[in-house]
């Protein structure tokens, strides 16, 4: 079959809506419009129906009870209403919060955040890997720590933190832990239970879900967590999150929970036969290639790779119908190298000649071995010009 351009290999960013996923959807568009908040008819019930239907749906993807979910409008929302909720919460037990370096910056904002009305954060490095060091983290943890929030797996270079043994430790010292999940849901498996795990974000649209839509998972029992809501009104999901439900996402989402729980085994094994593919394809054509981050604790779908000698914002315009992230970020008219890479203790001129490859449900082997010729021949014409500049921020078509 013919590949068709542009190709789609930017997963991390967001992932396009299943066919099946939609399918679920779009009656909640029609007919099946009720708010799920009205009790007194059957448009109400059927809305009410369809959102405890895909609690349902989510619980199971990560060993919760469907009563210990909460809608928000993404990981986000999800990764506030954690922090900010544990914060004021648990503000008479302690003023303490731990995260580590290459978060995301829904999670490190929010510290800051906290930061200036008063609470102390600890950011914890991150080794040559990835990973933290736990015995940092045992050794951060004071009376006054009252939550600990650490991602499950990165969302630039896919490392997977190691989540039951913080969880463990985490339990052990009576501290709150919250996991931003948003990359690892659907793609790797997860319990709630095994790991450890007190609060959880979700995004919908990083799991071929619609986006807008998220979850926080809230535990109930053993111990009994309670976050402050951000959001108050109507007293929607227990109170916690207020505001009319967004039922045809929230029912994408759950479909999208189903799709992933039950193909799991074989699309993490088919994602990760692609990466390799892709990896071994780059490697046979390249030489200073280094992938960044641990290949061993790492997601399926994820390859991060530096191009000694070339700009990554220069390959990816010369590589235009391939859709893919590069390690630099635009900020202020400056391009600057990605926070994630350089806490890895990745060197700026690696980390600007980096390129992340998310590769998803729908890509194919003919679109890898496309990928890998214009990935090979584009660097080999960059690193035989001289040295260019770097080039200018914004969209270059
Ligand atoms: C995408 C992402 C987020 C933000 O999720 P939204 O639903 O887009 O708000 C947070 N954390 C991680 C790790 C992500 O990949």
């Amino acid at each position: 079959m013919p590949i068709q351009l542009p190709i789609y290999m930017d997963n991390h960013a967001t992932t396009p809506v299943d066919p099946r996923v939609l399918e679920a959807m779009m009656p909640y568009f029609g007919a099946r419009f009720g708010n799920a908040a009205s009790r007194s008819h059957s448009f109400g019930w059927a809305a009410e129906e369809a959102v405890e239907n895909a609690r349902a749906q989510i619980a199971a993807l990560i060993g919760a009870s469907p009563k210990e979910i909460i809608f928000t409008s993404g990981a986000t929302e999800s990764n506030n209403l954690a922090i900010k909720g544990v914060a004021e919460m648990y503000r008479e037990k302690g003023n303490h919060v731990i995260t580590q370096a290459t978060e995301h910056k829904a999670v490190l904002d929010t510290c800051k955040r906290l930061e200036k009305s008063g609470f102390e954060v600890t950011c914890l490095p991150v080794q040559r890997d990835g990973r933290i060091d736990p015995d940092d983290l045992e050794r951060a943890i004071t009376p006054k720590t009252i939550l600990i929030s650490i991602m499950y797996a990165n969302n630039e270079i896919g490392v997977i933190q190691p989540i039951p043994e913080i969880g463990r430790m985490a339990k052990r010292r009576g501290v709150v832990f919250h996991v931003d999940a948003a990359q690892a849901a659907g793609k790797i498996p997860i319990g709630v239970e095994g790991d450890g795990i007190d609060l959880l974000s979700i995004a919908a649209h990083k799991m071929y879900g619609p986006k807008g839509v998220g979850v926080l998972f809230i535990r109930r029992k053993n111990p009994r967590v309670e976050v402050a809501p951000i959001i108050d009104g109507g007293g929607h999901e227990r109170g916690m999150r207020s505001g009319t439900l967004n039922v045809p996402g929230i029912v994408g989402l759950g479909k999208a929970c189903e799709l992933c729980l039950r193909e799991m085994p074989a699309e993490s094994a088919r994602t990760a036969a692609l990466r390799d593919r892709l990896m071994q394809g780059i490697r046979s054509r390249l030489d200073r290639v280094t992938v960044n981050g641990s290949i061993e604790h790492r997601l399926p779908n994820n390859l991060n790779v530096s191009f000694a000698g070339v700009e990554g914002e220069s390959l990816m315009m010369g590589i235009s119908d391939v859709a893919v992230s590069s390690g630099s970020a635009c900020t202020s008219a400056k391009i600057e190298p990605s926070y994630v890479l350089r806490a890895v203790g990745i060197g700026e001129d690696l980390a600007h000649a980096s390129i992340r490859f998310g590769l998803g449900r729908f890509n194919t082997g003919e679109e890898v071995d496309y990928v890998v010729g214009r990935v090979a021949e584009t660097v080999s014409r960059l690193r035989e010009l001289a040295p260019l500049p770097a080039p200018a921020c914004g969209k270059i078509k």
